[in-house]
């Protein structure tokens, strides 16, 4: 069984150039490797454009298309759309109920984007809340994985407590004292004692040694069975029954390419390339780039570390080709028309195998809608029994 790996992205819009070298890129690597979930999140849009429904649907499928151009297989990972399994809406209420509020506050994006946004009012309860949605996104397909920039390790961490709190909250079995004893009694005396022993380490002392030894124990005892290993794991560590999993955050290498102007690569800072860009304005648009100041003629030397066209250098050039710059650039050997051109190039051939991938489905729109519904109803498999054991586990199955 491969490991399972959950991502969502926003559909804000067309997917740039940035989207496609910090997160995509590293989605299409993942799908071969690794058991793969990927949802469009559309609620998570209107956390911050909750004004603008009307653009949701539209970008929702513009948004596939950009991710099968990118390279994601419907056949090799499970693409599907949030809004239509209202089991995430379910498990975030169910998490809310038992969050303290400061988790919430305490995300360092919840602040940073109040501030970044402020033309938008996000004083408002859902916008507090989405890390929670996002627990609740991963913690319903109990998802190992989660692949983060470092900007979104918080929520990770939160999902991660939320996870721990449920378990602790709700992990305890009915009479649960009673029916770890009768587990006890099914081994021999000298190594209950032993295990008892080993517990009040590990509780009072994190004695990661003595957890080691009585749980491998328990784990080869023939005595025992698999409700009662996993009784007695649960005992032992003081978390009960794992109902949600803990997720860890997935760090990749991810190149980052910033915007046409060397700050974040963002539609709404109008610096970006989409994925698929027509030629024309591609060329437009990298003509268009700023330098480094110090070079307002031809003849002036100029300084690559003060220029952004460098830093698409470091995307897209090999060693050669930088020195080639590098060298141009100082001695003012090249223009920096020169110097774009093979930019242009490396982002046109990059991006016809994209074109030629999106167009069946820029055809044919049915296809991408067929994807979604087939990756949403497999998706929901699992999301439906989560929300079993979640209900079971709070006393809400009547
Ligand atoms: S030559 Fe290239 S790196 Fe140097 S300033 Fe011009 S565009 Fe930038």
């Amino acid at each position: 069984m491969k490991e399972r790996v959950l991502s969502g992205m926003r559909p804000t819009g067309a997917l740039h150039l940035g989207h496609y070298h910090g997160a995509l890129k590293n989605w299409v690597r993942l799908q071969s490797e690794m058991d793969c979930f990927y949802f469009v999140a559309d609620w998570h849009a209107l956390t911050t454009h909750y004004e603008n429904r009307e653009v949701i649907e539209k970008n929702v499928y513009e948004m596939v298309i950009d991710w099968l151009a990118a390279g994601l297989d419907p056949n090799a990972c499970t693409i599907f759309l949030q809004s239509r399994i209202p089991e995430h809406a379910e498990l975030f209420t169910l998490l809310a109920m038992g969050t303290p509020l400061g988790w919430l506050e305490r995300v360092p994006t919840y602040k940073d984007q109040q501030e970044k946004l402020k033309d938008k009012d996000l004083a408002t309860y859902g916008f507090l809340g989405y890390p929670l949605l996002q627990a609740a996104d991963i913690l319903i397909y109990k998802a190992k994985h989660v692949p983060v920039g470092e900007d979104q390790a918080s929520h990770v961490e939160l999902t991660r407590e939320a996870a721990r709190r449920f378990n602790h909250l709700y992990g305890r079995e009915i009479n649960a004292e009673e029916k770890v004893q009768a587990s006890l009694s099914k081994l021999p005396k000298d190594s209950v004692k032993r295990f008892e022993k080993a517990r009040k380490a590990y509780q009072e002392t994190g004695d990661a040694k003595a957890m080691e030894g009585a749980l491998g124990y328990i784990a080869t005892a023939p005595e025992l069975d698999e409700q009662d290993r996993e009784r007695l794991g649960g005992y032992f560590k003081g978390t009960g029954k794992v109902i949600l999993t803990e997720p860890h955050a997935l760090y990749t290498q991810a190149s980052k390419l910033p915007g046409l102007d060397g700050a974040k690569m963002s539609k709404s800072y109008n610096n970006s390339i989409a994925i698929r860009e027509d030629r024309a304005t591609l060329e437009h648009k990298v003509k268009r780039m700023p330098t480094d100041p110090a070079r307002q003629k031809r003849t002036d030397v100029g300084d690559p570390d003060k220029c952004p066209v460098w830093q698409f250098h470091l995307v897209y050039s090999d060693e050669g080709q930088r020195q080639w710059v590098s060298q141009g650039c100082k001695t003012a050997g090249i223009g920096c028309l020169d110097c774009k051109q093979p930019i242009i190039e490396a982002i046109l051939r990059e991006q016809q195998p994209m074109l030629e991938r999106a167009e069946p489905y820029i055809t044919n729109p049915k296809i991408v809608r067929d994807i979604v519904d087939a990756g949403t109803e497999k998706a929901r498999i699992t999301a439906r029994e989560t929300m079993q054991d979640v209900r079971s586990a709070m006393g809400l199955n009547y």
